[in-house]
């Protein structure tokens, strides 16, 4: 038997004339004789065409919307429009059935909201194809980019002891039978009996122990799952996400910047150039059902043309406090359009006032930097003003935040008083602060949400449909 070849290099057409096997699902199957074919290596299927007339009735009957099928033919040139090449089935087999009665998935546009139910099917689709081949690529991208560039992939650690990096709510690790867990004399529950001899959590960011990576080997990234227990039902928030967070000795905020941006531009570029076929299905999902909506709340531009823009221009860089001055000044702000009105400096953003900056004023990725340090970690570097801290946050169409970072606080006196004045446990960090003891150097990261921008790349409008299996408040079914 002749092996099985997938879809994406048959269509390449190369193998015209050769016997070939092939498999997958059926996507659909048109007056007995034409099969449409996928196995997920391409969005693309490859057409089977029967010789039903010397085919059992009964073998037909089995070739179902859903039925696992493998075929064993020649690859010929197609007559019909469509396709470059087929293949004319001599055997066909049932590998396994499907029973179009009881099968979820219906062979036409199901919409996202009933695929999510079905997310353990939602695979089989050419939407979650495309999504999930496209975060396979940016995923690889990820390890390329750093890798070119000489970084270590450092693997910090999932479970943490210390519930001081103040990114978010945790979720607790213990062994403890919830039920009765052993108490002190005092009544608290006494966590120095639990697996770890103390309290312990999810991480929320790998951050701090990338930072003691980097005091060593220049370069780190971190690339791994972090978890935040906010119960924000958002579109652009879930209880696990994943996170790339790089941390550089001997950078400045400037540089911190320039990393990102090259980064980011790097991924979309990989993208665009290995999953073009992915994208150009997307871009025409999103221009579909943009029809359904009126001609004042379509896109400017398409998926594609989104994607080229943010490779051809440089991100806007400009401080917070340029930018409160731009949107103290709006018009947006002066009809009250905001939910949340700019009453003067110091107050934090919220995704409306990132976007309106992204979307309306500038018209393109943005780097706001310089944030007041009291809406910002203990971390950051403070500026001389005593006011302001070396921040950076890339603000992105239609996603708002996707990157957050800084120029960290390498001088230990004035590290030790922002922890002190934010109520951050010094004690508990001692591993962390000695850094700031034993050779400190200038150095910066950042965190990018690897879901925010596989968001961004695919078009999508909800952070659900770009990972596998979503965990968000109420969710964790499959
Ligand atoms: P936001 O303000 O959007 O809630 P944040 O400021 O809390 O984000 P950071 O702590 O700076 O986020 O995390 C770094 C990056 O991780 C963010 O820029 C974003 O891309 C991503 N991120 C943060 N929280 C989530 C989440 N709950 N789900 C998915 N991605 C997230
Ligand atoms: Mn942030």
């Amino acid at each position: 038997m002749s092996q099985r070849i997938k879809i994406k290099a048959l269509l390449t057409g190369e193998l015209t004339g050769k016997e070939v096997t092939v498999k997958g699902w059926v996507r659909a199957f048109r007056q007995n004789r034409f099969i449409a074919l996928n196995d997920g290596s391409t969005n693309n299927n490859i057409q089977i065409v029967v010789d039903f007339e010397n085919t059992d009735p009964a073998l037909l009957k089995r070739i179902t919307f859903g039925s696992a099928i493998s075929v064993t033919g020649e690859m010929v040139p197609s007559v019909g429009s469509g396709q470059k090449v087929e293949v004319t089935a001599k055997t066909i087999e049932i590998l396994g059935d499907c029973d179009p009665e009881e099968f979820p998935l219906q062979p036409k546009r199901q919409t996202l909201e009933f695929l999510r139910e079905k997310a353990h099917l939602r695979f089989r689709t050419s939407t979650f194809g495309a999504i999930f081949r496209l975060r396979n690529t940016l995923a690889f991208a990820v390890h390329k980019f750093f890798n070119e560039k000489g970084f270590v992939y450092l693997h910090t650690p999932i479970i943490t002891a210390s519930d001081a990096e103040g990114a978010g709510e945790m979720f607790r690790v213990t062994t403890f039978d919830p039920q009765k867990p052993p108490l002190t004399e005092t009544g608290e529950v006494d966590f120095k009996q639990d697996f770890f001899g103390r309290s312990t959590n999810l991480t929320v960011s790998g951050q701090l122990e990338g930072e003691l990576g980097a005091m060593a080997l220049s370069d780190i990234y971190t690339f791994g799952p972090t978890f935040r227990a906010e119960n924000s039902n958002t579109t652009r928030h879930l209880a696990e996400f994943w996170m790339i967070e790089p941390e550089m000795a001997f950078y400045d905020l400037n540089d911190n910047m320039d990393l990102a941006e090259e980064m980011l531009k790097y991924l979309i570029g990989y993208a665009l150039e290995h999953n073009r076929e992915d994208i150009e299905f997307l871009t025409q999902r999103l221009l579909d059902e943009e029809k359904q909506k009126p001609q004042a709340e379509r896109s400017e531009m398409s998926l594609l043309e989104k994607l080229q823009f943010c490779l051809d221009n440089d991100f806007v860089r400009l401080t917070y406090t340029e930018a409160i001055d731009i949107l103290k000044e709006s018009n947006h702000n002066k009809k009250k359009k905001f939910q949340y009105l700019i009453e003067g400096w110091g107050a934090d953003l919220q995704s409306e006032h990132e976007r309106y900056l992204v979307e309306k004023h500038f018209k393109k990725p943005v780097i706001l930097t310089d944030y007041p340090k009291d809406i910002k970690s203990f971390y950051m570097r403070l500026n001389d003003d005593g006011k302001t801290v070396r921040a950076m946050d890339i603000l992105f169409p239609g996603i708002g935040e996707i990157i957050g970072g800084s120029q960290r606080e390498e001088r230990y006196d004035k590290l030790v008083q922002r922890m002190n004045e934010m109520g951050v446990p010094t004690e508990e960090l001692w591993w962390y602060l000695d850094t700031r003891r034993f050779g400190s150097c200038e150095h910066a990261g950042f965190g990018l949400g690897f879901e925010r921008l596989v968001l961004f790349v695919t078009g999508m409008g909800n952070i659900r449909d770009v990972i596998p299996f979503p965990r968000a408040p109420k969710t964790a079914e499959f």
